[in-house]
């Protein structure tokens, strides 16, 4: 008998479960109810579209089609009926499961302030999660001069460099001391709010708004300090809530998310959720990277391919996705934990590195602006191995000795297990088995492993290896 899976949301989670679906075996239906209109995307690519260094076609995610997959988008799904195990979509349709996956995401938080209506938000004051979102932002910055951003996390940062980029005076507007406080310690987020500055970002900390008053010609937002700052748009960046609604109605246990197992799986055993919406051992993942690995492991669950495959959750690494700025911030970096602490400050240059190491492992790392060694530091957090005695070089990147972990930036040198793409989760060997394999140009190893398909921030390395392996292999030929 045909399994009828349904999946409700077309996000990067949805889409990505459709496509891991598509490609195991099985005779299965799959359904995909999107509430967005659009085909799906990548939104994590969103911050470059604002940054106007990409068009609209380079956020498309391809999808796969056919062979049982059905992808309906602007349908939203209203109600879970797990009596009948249907759900009911906005226009009235039922449509029967026997295997529902919710993957519904999460919404943008709008603060609760004087003069802004969740529902209905007032003229040049935008939201930043969606492609209308994106849209309408690129929209009211045409022919605007100035832009103000409210919230100094990572998406505020990189909203505030996309405007200014587009030629637009730009202020940031956070209610704490200090930028991005839940990956940054103050004193890199001063480096930061340098590095912003210089790139005609001004920044505003520890001022709480107090109200918007928006209309058609401009926007006025007020400051606890009894200040008032205009301009004539406003982006509000203060972070997203799971939408666990649908979950909720149908009487799944929803904490912060909707609560899953490692097999991702609700309460109700013929119900899973993934991505944004889910909240695996207490913790929401908020990231592409896990809600993919998600998506991996329940379709191996649901094909049968593997039935006892479990989600474990990797450490992640953050990156800040704006010109001009090299930001990678890992684990507790910030130093909630007891460690041994490294520190390298050059705030003129715009450069901070901090490593924190417990029993000679990396717990945390912040590492920004010109920092040579982020590539070794990331594979060392994320694969928990020992860092090298020379600590010093370690931090500033300079070669590191026999018993030091090898520079990254060298492809030989690393490890076969050293994952390149974080986002996909992929290795250097798979890049080399792949290329092996007979894709020879870094297009045809992105278009096979998936590599670089995420944030892009690893197309350089994933270049990097394809030339050094078609180097090697020329050097032997020519021999
Ligand atoms: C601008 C921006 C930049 C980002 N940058 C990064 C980054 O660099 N790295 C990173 O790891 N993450 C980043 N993220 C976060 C990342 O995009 C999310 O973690 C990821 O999109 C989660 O995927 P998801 O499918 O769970 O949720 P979403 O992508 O939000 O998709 C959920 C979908 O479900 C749909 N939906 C909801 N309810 C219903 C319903 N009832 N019926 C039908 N459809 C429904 C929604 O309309 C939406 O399309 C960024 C996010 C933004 C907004």
């Amino acid at each position: 008998m045909t399994t009828r899976v349904v999946i409700v949301g077309n996000g990067m989670a949805g889409a990505r479960l459709a496509g891991e679906l598509h490609a195991r075996e099985g005779d299965r239906k799959v359904t995909v109810l999107g509430a967005e209109p659009h085909r799906a995307y990548n939104r994590i690519m969103l911050s470059t579209l604002l940054a106007g260094r990409i068009g609209e076609p380079d956020v498309e995610l391809t999808e796969a089609a056919g062979h049982g997959i059905d992808r309906r988008t602007g349908v939203p799904v209203t109600t879970v009926d797990r009596s009948a195990r249907e759900v009911r979509t906005a226009d009235g349709e039922r449509i029967g499961y026997d295997h529902l996956v919710l993957a519904t995401g999460a919404r943008a938080v709008v603060p609760p302030l004087p003069g802004l209506d969740p529902a209905d938000l007032p003229p040049r004051v935008v939201s930043f999660r969606t492609l209308d979102d994106c849209r309408r932002i690129i929209a009211a910055a045409h022919g605007a001069r100035s832009a103000l951003v409210l919230g100094g996390g990572l998406l505020g940062l990189e909203a505030a460099r996309g405007l200014a980029t587009r030629g637009l005076a730009t202020t940031v507007v956070h209610h704490t001391g200090h930028l991005m406080e839940r990956q940054l310690d103050p004193a890199a987020s001063a480096v930061l709010a340098g590095t912003l500055t210089g790139l005609g970002v001004t920044i505003q900390l520890a001022v709480p708004a107090t109200g918007v008053v928006a209309d058609d010609t401009g926007v006025r937002l007020d400051l606890a300090d009894g200040r008032s700052l205009r301009a004539d748009l406003l982006v509000l960046s203060c972070g997203v809530r799971p939408d666990t609604a649908l979950a909720r109605a149908a009487g799944l246990t929803v904490r912060r998310g909707v609560v899953v197992d490692d097999r991702l799986r609700t309460d109700d055993r013929s119900i899973s959720a993934i991505g944004d919406c889910a909240e695996h051992d207490g913790a929401l993942t908020g990231l592409v990277a896990p809600a993919w690995a998600q998506a991996r492991v329940l379709a191996d669950v649901l094909s049968g391919t593997d039935p006892l495959a479990r989600y474990r959750p990797r450490p992640v690494v953050t990156r800040l996705k704006a010109a001009g700025i090299d930001l990678a911030a890992m684990g507790d970096a910030v130093g909630g934990e007891p460690g041994e602490e490294l520190t390298f400050a050059d705030p003129t240059r715009g450069t901070y590195a901090r490593l924190r190491i417990r029993d000679e492992r990396l717990i945390g790392a912040i590492l920004l602006g010109d920092n040579p060694a982020v590539g070794t530091v990331i594979q060392l957090f994320d694969r928990g191995h020992p860092v090298p005695a020379d600590r010093r070089a370690l931090l500033l990147g300079r070669a590191l000795g026999a018993t030091g972990a090898a520079p990254a930036a060298s492809p030989a040198l690393m490890p076969d297990a050293a994952i390149v793409c974080q986002c996909n989760t992929v290795t250097k060997g798979a890049l080399v088995r792949c290329w092996r394999s007979g894709a020879r140009t870094a297009d045809a190893v992105v278009a096979v492993t998936r590599a670089g398909t995420g944030c892009g921030g690893c197309r350089d390395a994933v270049g990097g290896i394809v030339d050094w392996l078609s180097e090697a292999e020329s050097v032997e030929v020519t021999r």
